[in-house]
């Protein structure tokens, strides 16, 4: 699984970052990113409630 945050779509909410943090973190311009490698196993049930969660869809997994 890799997680990929749209840049044109993410407003910077943070909940994605608060459910899994070790994948998801803020950049400068307050837009969440993801990890750009595979994300490991034992967080994949929380990147898709990440993306679950989102308010604005901007989680593809
Ligand atoms: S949950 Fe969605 S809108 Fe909120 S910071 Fe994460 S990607 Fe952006």
């Amino acid at each position: 699984m890799k997680a990929v945050v749209n840049q044109n779509t993410c407003i910077g909410c943070g909940l994605c970052v608060g459910i899994c943090p070790d994948v998801f973190s803020m950049d400068s311009d307050t837009k969440a990113i993801a990890i750009s490698g595979p994300v490991p196993a034992h967080l994949e049930d929380d990147v898709v409630s990440a993306k679950d969660g989102c308010p604005v869809e901007a989680i593809s997994i």
